[in-house]
């Protein structure tokens, strides 16, 4: 208290100690203010003063502490406005801030808090203390938060986009991966899944809760992998492969993978689920199965085929010249023809395995599809009864092929026969014609090459045929018919014409349904200036030769065909030399002049073969008539110009050619 050491009502001993309080409250950084009821300044300390830039002479016992307020106002210290206004209102305010803290900024910008206390009956007090340090500090503090907080913010929010950004790539990835991703909890609810499942089953992806396996596969297929899930539940992780039918794709086949994520304790948390479609990867397993076993297949008929040719060539050429006896007539009809006609029979046979084992040379020319498809379907409404419905779609445009048109129709033919047993007679037989690209996926399983085919398919509405049987459609002899219906070779002979075409062939088939037969060929982009009808086989009237026509080298490994050939070219008018092989056959061109004619066979033991016997004759004597004979040779390997007498060949085809030739 600012004690007037005058004023006499003090004690000298009080009047010590309130001067040493004085001092004391002097010492103290806060300012301490006290004023009566009326408001009379009656005690203060030197920072009273100091806080508020009160001039000394201001502070006095019974001063008006109004007089300091006015102060403050004129000198700007509450702001802007009416000095008297200010006053008052502070004034009025004095009660009222008793026993309530203020802050209060003053113009230098420091800050003060204003603490007031009422003194009952007596006053108020108010302390004043320099809080601006505090302040800033805390405002510093304040800052930092709120910069932490808005740090801690981006943070979360940058997290929460990663987050975001991370699960929209993950479900980008997923999505565009050929795969059905699904994970499940432990609640055996899915969390996740992929577009895959909505494009196989209809579900929605953005609520996997809702998604239930056993709905979507269908109660038969899901207990039918039921125990895998099972063991996947139990931690293992589990592959297994089924069959499932999707909402647009039909019957798929699956490879799935069970992954289970397997917590601290061994606990399961849930489990991925990973999903590949596998139906072409089968179907092209299959068909590099099929044509593997095709392979061997053909190649153990083709030699057994060989063989029986060169029997079959002897028997027949013997049977003619028993014909042909003049004493021996009577036993023609009897015994001859019947034999001759079961030697055409076996040669049918064998013609049906040689087609299979792609050993039959075809006869190839670019052929109009569209024009090939009508003649052969004229033709096999002929030969199929009225009650099997033929429809047959044409291709707007020509489609050209390279193929032998004769084998197209036996193929189409057979086919034909195929869906008339199937519906017994009594179904639909649709015949449809376009052209498409077979990209290198495709191709690929096919086994052919990448680009544009004409496609034919036959698709009939008979028995359809269950997964055993069409697995072994294209095997030779293999026939579900009874031993009159079927031979068990129209399917291997089309699919040893499609192998040696260059095309390739698609079965489908769904039993108690029907079956779609596809054959594919490789079209051809130019339009042939000529194209070839089908040249009808004329009836023969065989001559006789009497004049002498020369020398004929005939070279043949086989004895017996040797033999009666012999026969038949000194019959022709030709003088006859022989050799058994390749070698023999240059031995005597070299050794010998005058050779009219040259008639080989094709494939011989020893290190030369017919080709290259009239190789060696176009060289030394280029005039030289030249024929060759094979059961079994691709057309490709033979010159052009050479004829080539398919085994087993009739005397009458023999003579024909040499008429030719002659
Ligand atoms: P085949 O007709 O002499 O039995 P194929 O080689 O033509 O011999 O056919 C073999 C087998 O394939 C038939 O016996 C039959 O079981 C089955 N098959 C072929 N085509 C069809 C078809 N369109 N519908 C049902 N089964 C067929
Ligand atoms: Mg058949």
């Amino acid at each position: 208290m600012k004690i007037n050491k005058k004023d006499s009502f003090i004690e000298p001993d009080e009047a010590l100690r309130v001067l040493v309080l004085q001092s004391a409250l002097d010492l103290v950084d806060q300012g301490i203010s006290l004023v009566d009821e009326q408001l009379r300044l009656v005690a203060w300390n030197d920072a009273f003063l100091k806080l508020l830039d009160f001039p000394l002479e201001m502070a006095h016992i019974g001063a008006d502490f109004k007089s300091f307020i006015r102060f403050n106002a004129q000198r700007g210290e509450f702001g802007p406005g009416q000095a008297d206004e200010l006053v008052d209102a502070w004034i009025g305010n004095i009660a009222h801030l008793a026993s309530r803290d203020i802050e209060h900024v003053r113009p230098n910008g420091r800050i003060l808090s204003i603490k007031g206390f009422k003194v009952p009956q007596y006053g108020y007090i108010t302390l004043y203390s320099d809080i601006t340090e505090q302040k800033l500090r805390e405002k510093e503090i304040l800052n930092r938060n709120a910069e932490l907080e808005a740090r801690a913010e981006a943070k979360a929010q940058e997290l929460l986009m990663a987050h975001q950004r991370n699960e929209a790539r993950i479900r980008l990835i997923t999505d565009s991966i050929p795969a059905l991703v699904a994970y499940f909890g432990n609640d055996r609810q899915y969390h996740y899944v992929n577009r895959g499942y909505q494009d196989w089953f209809g579900v929605d992806p953005a609520n996997p809760s809702t998604i239930n396996a056993r709905k979507f596969l269908g109660t038969t297929t899901y207990e039918r992998i039921r125990p895998y899930i099972m063991q996947a539940l139990q931690g293992q992780a589990v592959t297994f492969e089924y069959e499932l039918m999707t909402l647009h794709q039909g019957e798929r086949i699956a490879r799935t993978s069970l992954i289970p994520e397997v917590g601290e304790g061994g606990s399961f948390l849930g489990c991925f689920e990973l999903t590949f479609d596998i139906t072409d990867e089968r179907l092209a397993q299959s068909r590099l199965l099929r044509a593997q076993k095709m392979e061997a297949l053909g190649q153990l008929t083709g030699g057994l085929a060989h063989d029986f040719n060169n029997i079959l060539t002897v028997i027949q050429g013997n049977l003619l010249n028993l014909a042909d006896q003049p004493d021996l007539l009577r036993y023609e009809e009897e015994y001859v023809r019947p034999a001759v006609e079961a030697v055409q029979r076996g040669a049918d046979l064998i013609r049906g395995l040689l087609n299979f084992s792609r050993k039959q040379p075809l006869k190839s020319d670019i052929e109009d599809l569209k024009r090939c498809i009508r003649s052969t379907a004229q033709w096999m409404r002929s030969a199929l009864p009225d009650s099997l419905v033929i429809e047959v779609e044409y291709p707007e445009s020509p489609l050209y092929i390279n193929i032998d048109a004769n084998q197209f129709r036996d193929a189409l033919l057979n086919i034909a026969l195929n869906a008339r047993d199937a519906t017994d007679g009594k179904g639909t037989l649709s015949i449809r014609c376009t052209s498409s690209r077979i990209d290198s996926e495709g191709a690929k399983s096919l086994r052919v090459k990448e680009g544009l085919y004409a496609v034919i398919s036959l698709e009939d509405d008979g028995c359809g045929m269950d997964a055993e049987t069409l697995s072994r459609v294209f095997e030779p002899f293999f026939t579900t018919k009874n031993a009159t219906r079927g031979t068990g070779l129209g399917m291997s002979m089309v699919y040893g014409f499609i192998q040696q075409s260059e095309g390739a062939i698609d079965l489908r088939s769904t039993p108690g349904v029907g079956t779609t037969v596809t054959m594919m060929f490789p079209l051809i982009d130019h339009k042939p200036s000529a194209l070839h009808p089908p040249e009808p086989i004329p009836k023969l009237e065989l001559p006789r030769r009497t004049d002498r026509l020369g020398l004929a080298l005939l070279i043949e490994d086989d004895a017996s065909i040797r033999q009666w050939l012999r026969r038949e070219l000194v019959n022709f008018g030709y003088a006859v030399i022989e050799a058994e092989n390749g070698e023999e056959g240059i031995m005597l061109l070299e050794n010998m002049k005058n050779i009219q004619l040259i008639l080989s066979d094709v494939v011989m033991p020893g290190n030369y073969d017919g080709i290259d016997v009239i190789n060696k004759s176009r060289q030394r004597h280029p005039g030289t008539r030249t024929i060759l004979m094979s059961g079994y040779v691709p057309k490709a390997n033979i010159p052009a110009d050479v004829p080539l007498l398919q085994k087993p060949f009739t005397r009458e085809e023999l003579f024909k050619l040499l008429e030719k030739t002659a």
